[in-house]
């Protein structure tokens, strides 16, 4: 079916007591992997790419330094080949744009074919984020796609997003700030933080979600809170790539049952980005170990260098770069890179398919109507 906006599926998570996980990929043998895994458990789905994300995609491997032309290719890519494998999938498919930068990021991506987006003022004065946030909704309103704001700041590293300290959002600013800007969905800083490093047994900050949840419905304002930084960071994966020859250190993620205690709450979309990273890493090296015909392959051989050159990483762009179009695009005719991407599917169905089940998402896509973009549109111009 053709891709949905979000809002239908947050409304599902909210009437249903249930939350999505949003995955993040780069690449279109990542998308392949989240859609499938989906399927396999009848889930709706929600893909997302990061701003910079996209313009990795777009073909520059020093995606930090994206340009705004890099994006608009990248969102291109990934919504053209997002919007084909929707098409021929039996369940509801949104592609999100994780942490716009701003107006030009956020116009790129919709233009680029995302039924959803993500304005990330969090780092602004309260009123300008509001003004940013709401010139954001009325473009995307306008056009049926869904947006979703941030409100407080989470600590940690997600591409050039990052903060040392991290303050809690309060819960009747981010009231005030739904009624002001009119997003569908928001991004709350309760406890969770971005990447591997997340400090030991981490205990969320659950009455934050339940005043925004509870006044959000005295006021009569839709809004679904959204949880980022929220990957488990499973130890058995770190372990293993650990004992590959990696070097994760004071590696701690969300514990399952905080995640599940906020769901109950009013958290309906689950950031995981590092999770992903984690599994496919642990599989690549796995591959490499296993295979000595691998050192004779010089886009393999290039591969493995720079993970013994830097045996902490775990991003994907870091060490693909070697096979990066063909990572990319998905194309390639040569065997042992196309092992390669099985390992990275492999490694993302685990991850996917674990969190559709423990998210209660399970079934999820008969519960979802398959809104048009034209329809929401419609909508929302009614209701305003
Ligand atoms: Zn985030």
């Amino acid at each position: 079916m053709p891709l949905i906006p979000l809002r239908p599926l947050l409304a599902a998570t909210q009437r249903y007591g249930f939350a999505q996980g949003a995955f993040n990929v780069n690449s279109v043998i990542q998308a392949e992997a989240v859609i499938a895994a989906h399927e396999m458990f009848r889930s709706a789905a929600i893909l997302q790419g990061a701003d910079l994300a996209n313009a990795f995609m777009g073909g520059n491997a020093d995606f930090l330094k994206g340009t705004l032309e890099d994006k608009q290719r990248g969102a291109r890519l990934i919504g053209e080949a997002v919007k084909k494998l929707s098409q021929d999938s039996p369940i509801p498919v949104v592609l999100h744009l994780d942490h716009g930068k701003d107006f030009a990021s956020v116009k790129a991506a919709i233009d680029g074919g995302f039924t959803s987006v993500m304005i990330d003022g969090s780092h602004l004065p309260f009123a300008e984020n509001v003004e940013l946030t709401r010139e954001v909704v009325q473009y995307a309103h306008e056009r049926g796609i869904t947006v979703e704001g941030e409100l407080g700041v989470l600590s940690g590293v997600e591409d050039d997003v990052f903060s040392d300290q991290s303050t809690y959002t309060n819960p009747l600013k981010a009231v005030e700030f739904c009624k002001k800007t009119g997003v569908d969905c928001l991004a709350i800083s309760y406890g969770t933080k971005h990447g591997a490093v997340k400090g030991e047994n981490v205990q969320l900050r659950k009455e934050i979600v339940i005043a925004v949840t509870e006044n959000l419905k005295h006021e009569g304002i839709f809004g679904v809170l959204v949880s980022h930084g929220s990957s488990l960071v499973p130890r058995y994966i770190v372990e293993k790539i650990n004992q590959l020859g990696g070097t994760i250190k004071g590696a701690n993620g969300i514990p399952m049952e905080e995640l599940k205690s906020v769901i109950k709450a009013g958290i309906g979309k689950i950031n995981i980005d590092t999770d992903l990273r984690l599994a496919v890493t642990r599989n690549i090296r796995e591959y490499l170990a296993g295979n000595n015909s691998a050192a004779e392959n010089p886009a393999l051989k290039a591969i493995a260098e720079l993970m013994n050159q830097k045996p902490e990483q775990f991003d994907p762009r870091g060490y693909l770069v070697p096979i990066m179009d063909s990572f990319i695009t998905g194309q390639t005719t040569d065997p042992q890179v196309l092992d390669i991407f099985k390992r990275i599917k492999q490694g993302v169905q685990e991850v996917v398919g674990t969190l559709i089940v423990e998210f209660g998402s399970v079934g999820s896509s008969a519960k979802v109507e398959a809104v048009s973009l034209e329809e929401m549109a419609q909508r929302y111009q009614r209701n305003s």
